[in-house]
């Protein structure tokens, strides 16, 4: 697609002095900015390097698009991945802004006519990979070209200490020297300070500004369940969501594919995703995901980086995540237009003790794994505690939340707590009696009093613990022995089969030392908040949900002829604020956020006749 400038934006340029506000009006057509994006914008554009840490959808990309737009020159963003340049140059295109990518994906006539461009000016927005920073023709191209910034996207990719790390990244520091008064700006979502600090260092940085906003994701709608009916639960869930997109984690590339077929054959459209399948048909179904609504798309953690999809407006988990933070970055993948969305994970002792399989016999060294494990820990007892969830997660990052949001499982619906002190400590004696070599199951049996073979084999029958738990059933049981790990009081073994261990803190219940409060075993079925599908939830009555629905279909349909994604054309809290507020006239359309120049000029009769029709 040809790069063009609007006359909007044109005139926008030719007229001097240029205010970021204006620019994110007259462009966007957002009336106001978010959070810190004012402050940091206003700095980069008066010449200051940046560093920000903002969560997923708070809105990074403007954070240097505006300044480019705000400054003389040509802009620079290095993205590691192509697929995420695709999205950001398709988008900025379709805002009249003259946006390109520069990569290997290109023909070599393409990159020759880009080159070109860029040396006559023709380009406002520039995206390359790090390695194409570091090659010298690279600097060669941009000898006399008036420079206005560099933005660094996905800066954590810098640091050894996360998972994304790239050597290229490495590279990127050099800029400081070569660009001397260019302003630099990095931003990323991850947040603990060891990559901040990483990333500091590797990309010089010494000097910039850091600006920080809470990692709460407030429209993302937490719940944390047990395994109980897992297809039932599943499907439970994603039919609160008809008619839109999200997302499935499962772990194993086997579960994903079985997954999608069951979604399938229950009527939910549904699309596999691993590293296992053939290329091309893995960027087909990303693709399909990206550009189209109403699909599933489930995949195991290979899907992911780089998905900019806005409105992804589910995510479940089938099996837990290996750690706070990445159930954090994978269920942040929901609600990136900060509309709301819901997110679901199923958990049982079965994941817990897979997790720590994998971690075990994983090829890290043991102090790698030391911290795994109680990553893992960390998340099975955000899964187990009575609390507010997003308390839980956000205290894992070391950011206070006073609990009580509203806006999750645990606080919609209180969970009861009890003393399981006593319990605890017949479940602990279990362990001790059977000499730290069985798994819950067994020990369940044991403690419920059941004469199986093995209970007979070992003569477990004549512990003085058998068949002292009966009052419980087998549920509360597994309750409290994932409340046990969770507590770090047990731990399961790997060597010896998955054995549960005693942990030296479980001394102190012995002796009643320490009491044990646990929360009490869920009732089976999984209670929702009242008020879905998400459509009710953005306080539209029907007539306005069913005018959503079909300026819904009008942008799928230009969206479809001209090859992009729907979010190109509208996001869907544009789509909202029209079916809520029925402009009725381009003046009145032109107000709405998301309504930018260009897109006012393009589309706006369009919709507008939807509106009138309705
Ligand atoms: P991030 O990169 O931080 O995850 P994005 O830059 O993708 O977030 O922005 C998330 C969404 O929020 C996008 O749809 C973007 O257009 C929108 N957005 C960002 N800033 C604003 C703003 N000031 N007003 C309205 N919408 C915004
Ligand atoms: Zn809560």
């Amino acid at each position: 697609m040809p790069a063009q400038t609007s006359p909007e934006i044109a005139r926008l340029f030719g007229g001097g002095a240029k205010d970021p506000l204006a620019v994110l009006k007259e462009v966007w057509g957002y009336p106001s900015f978010r959070g810190k994006q004012e402050p940091l914008i206003r700095h980069v554009i008066g010449g200051g390097d940046a560093l920000a840490l903002f969560p997923t959808g708070a809105g990074k990309s403007l954070c240097y698009q505006v300044p480019i737009l705000c400054r003389k020159g040509m802009g620079i963003v290095v993205s590691p991945l192509i697929a995420l340049m695709r999205d950001q140059v398709e988008a900025l295109q379709g805002l009249g802004i003259r946006a390109a990518a520069l990569n290997s994906s290109l023909s070599q006539e393409d990159a020759q006519q880009l080159r070109q461009d860029v040396r006559e000016g023709k380009i406002d927005i520039l995206y390359v990979t790090p390695e194409r920073v570091a090659t010298e023709s690279f600097h060669a191209m941009l000898r006399n070209v008036a420079i206005s910034l560099f933005a660094i996207d996905e800066a954590h990719c810098a640091s050894s200490w996360g998972h994304d790390f790239r050597p290229e990244y490495r590279d990127l520091g050099k800029l400081a020297d070569l660009y001397p008064g260019v302003p630099r700006v990095a931003l990323t979502a991850t947040a603990d300070p060891h990559t901040r600090e990483d990333i500091i260092r590797v990309l010089r940085l010494e000097t910039a500004e850091v600006f920080m906003t809470s990692f709460d994701r407030p429209n993302i709608s937490y719940t944390i369940a047990e395994r109980d009916k897992p297809k039932q639960q599943l499907l439970d869930f994603i039919g609160r969501h008809k008619g839109e997109s999200g997302i499935v984690y499962c772990l194993s590339r086997k579960k994903v594919e079985e997954t999608a077929q069951m979604l399938n054959a229950e009527g939910v459209r549904a699309l596999p995703y691993h590293a296992g399948m053939p290329s091309d048909v893995k960027n087909a179904n990303q693709d399909a995901f990206l550009k189209e609504e109403n699909l599933c798309l489930v995949a195991t953690v290979a899907f992911g980086m780089g998905i900019d999809k806005p409105n992804v407006r589910y995510v479940a988990h089938v099996d837990i995540p290996g750690s706070v933070e990445a159930y954090y970055q994978e269920t942040g993948r929901a609600g990136r237009d900060g509309m709301p969305s819901e997110v679901f994970m199923m958990y049982g002792m079965a994941d817990v003790v897979q997790r720590r399989r994998m971690i075990d016999e994983g090829n890290s060294p043991e102090d790698v794994k030391r911290v795994e494990r109680s990553k893992l820990n960390a998340l099975v007892a955000i899964c187990e505690t009575a609390g507010c969830r997003r308390q839980a997660i956000l205290g894992h990052f070391g950011e206070a939340h006073g609990g009580g949001c509203g806006n999750c499982d645990t606080c919609l619906h209180p969970v009861e707590s009890w003393d399981a002190t006593e319990a605890a400590i017949v479940a602990l004696a279990a362990v001790f009696r059977t000499g730290e070599r069985f798994g819950t199951g067994h020990l369940i049996d044991v403690i419920t009093g059941k004469v199986t073979e093995r209970v007979k084999q070992f003569k477990h029958m004549e512990l003085k613990v058998f068949g002292q738990g009966v009052q419980h059933p087998v549920s509360t049981w597994q309750s409290i022995f994932r409340q046990l790990l969770a507590a770090g009081l047990v731990w399961v073994d790997h060597e010896h089969f998955g054995a549960i261990k005693l942990d030296a803190s479980a001394q102190a219940v012995f002796k009643k030392e320490r009491t044990l409060r646990f929360r009490k075993d869920r009732p089976v079925k999984v209670k929702w908040s009242k008020g879905t599908p998400a459509t009710q939830k953005h306080d539209m009555d029907t007539e306005a949900a069913a005018l959503f629905e079909r300026l819904r279909t009008e942008r799928m349909s230009i969206s479809k002829g001209m090859g992009v994604a729907p979010y190109v054309v509208f996001n869907d809290a544009t789509l909202v604020a029209m079916a809520t507020t029925r402009p009725s006239t381009l003046g009145e359309m032109g107000r709405i956020s998301g309504v930018g120049a260009l897109k006012l000029d393009k589309y706006g009769e369009m919709f507008l006749d939807i509106i009138n029709a309705g």
